[in-house]
């Protein structure tokens, strides 16, 4: 079959042709090729994202592979158990179950991905193992919790007893309502909030690096929105919604609301409006207004944001709500933290 982008790719670039023109396939040929790239780079959500790209720069300034380099990142705030909103010490569900979500991808367009997965401390690392050891992207709930403990990770109580106490709190109420941007009113260290228990709250870290190659990976993992429904799932370990890599063309990975982002396939659309020609924040800002458009009632309401970064080692982020934040790390910046763009 005429395979016309191979064609455009391969008579540009022997042509030697500068192609400029607006929607069209080829011209992010621009990008991929020249020497002014920004690489190796890794950027991620929200403040917490700092010390995830410290760990991940490790693996990425030796020349290692994106792939590590997100997987060793987010395990930072996997572990932190005063990192209410990822992994170990995450908010329950309304049952009082921490269940995790987490999804990998890498530059090869392999995923994997695990869904409310109880009891295991680096849920990202079992999604690695579904992309790597299965022929399977997903595994969900008591299936994904066999087949990490067969991989041999270890069945740890993830519920630590701040998070009970706080979900305690919650069940006198039982109100299920957010809390926008709550990990920067908790992390923010000129001025740290400690907020009740019982409010409820969310965040995820998504992460997205490229080394020193120029390949694209992306990690993103979440103890999901707190008090939820047992067994719902959010944007974050879909792939698509939650994170979307395309090595041709950039990463995209998202935070907040994931029902929100779900409906509009919302990684997925910001890599493709990037092939378009749109740069990092211009189409994550277009994937936030299709959220607007559609929702607008709910909209005004909730978070959501949008991270992306592209070929050239570009980045960009626009969020729902101010407040949203994120952290890059490359040569020569290294405790980074950008506060996005917003609608509101
Ligand atoms: N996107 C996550 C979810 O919906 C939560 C968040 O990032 O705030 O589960």
């Amino acid at each position: 079959m005429f395979d016309r982008r191979k064609f455009i790719k391969t008579s540009a670039l022997s042509a030697g042709l500068i192609v400029v023109s607006k929607n069209s396939i080829a011209e992010v040929l621009p990008k991929t090729i020249g020497s002014n790239i920004n690489k190796p780079i890794v950027i991620s959500t929200w403040d917490f994202g700092v010390a995830a790209n410290a760990d991940a720069w490790k693996v990425l300034s030796k020349n290692g592979r994106a792939l590590d380099a997100v997987e060793q990142g987010v395990w930072v705030p996997e572990a932190d158990e005063s990192n209410q909103s990822v992994g170990y010490g995450g908010l329950p569900d309304r049952d009082g179950k921490v269940t995790l979500d987490a999804c990998i991808m890498d530059e090869l367009g392999n995923c994997g991905a695990v869904l409310a997965l109880e009891h295991i401390k680096h849920p990202i690392s079992v999604a690695r193992k579904v992309m790597e050891k299965t022929p399977h992207v997903m595994l969900a709930g008591d299936g994904a919790l066999q087949f990490a403990l067969e991989q041999g990770f270890k069945k740890e109580n993830l519920l630590t007893p701040a998070s009970e106490k706080a979900w305690k709190e919650w069940l006198k109420t039982s109100k299920y309502e957010p809390v926008m941007n709550i990990e920067n009113k908790l992390y923010d260290k000129a001025a740290p909030q400690k907020l009740p228990g019982n409010q409820y709250n969310h965040d995820t870290i998504g992460m997205i690096a490229m080394d020193a190659k120029g390949n694209l990976s992306g990690a993103c993992t979440t103890s999901g929105m707190a008090y939820k429904l047992h067994g719902r799932i959010g944007d974050s370990p879909i792939i698509g919604a939650g994170l979307y890599i395309d090595n041709e063309i950039g990463g995209a990975t998202s935070t907040g609301v994931g029902e929100e982002v779900v409906r509009n396939v919302g990684s997925f659309l910001v890599v493709e409006l990037m092939r378009q020609g749109y740069s990092p924040e211009e189409a994550c800002k277009e994937a936030v207004m299709r959220i607007i458009k559609k929702k607008p009632e709910t909209a005004k309401n909730i978070q959501v944001g949008f991270l992306a970064m592209n070929k050239k080692g570009e980045y960009g982020a626009y969020a729902i709500q101010k407040g949203f934040s994120y952290a890059v790390c490359d040569s020569s910046k290294q405790d980074l933290v950008i506060k996005g763009k917003s609608y509101y």
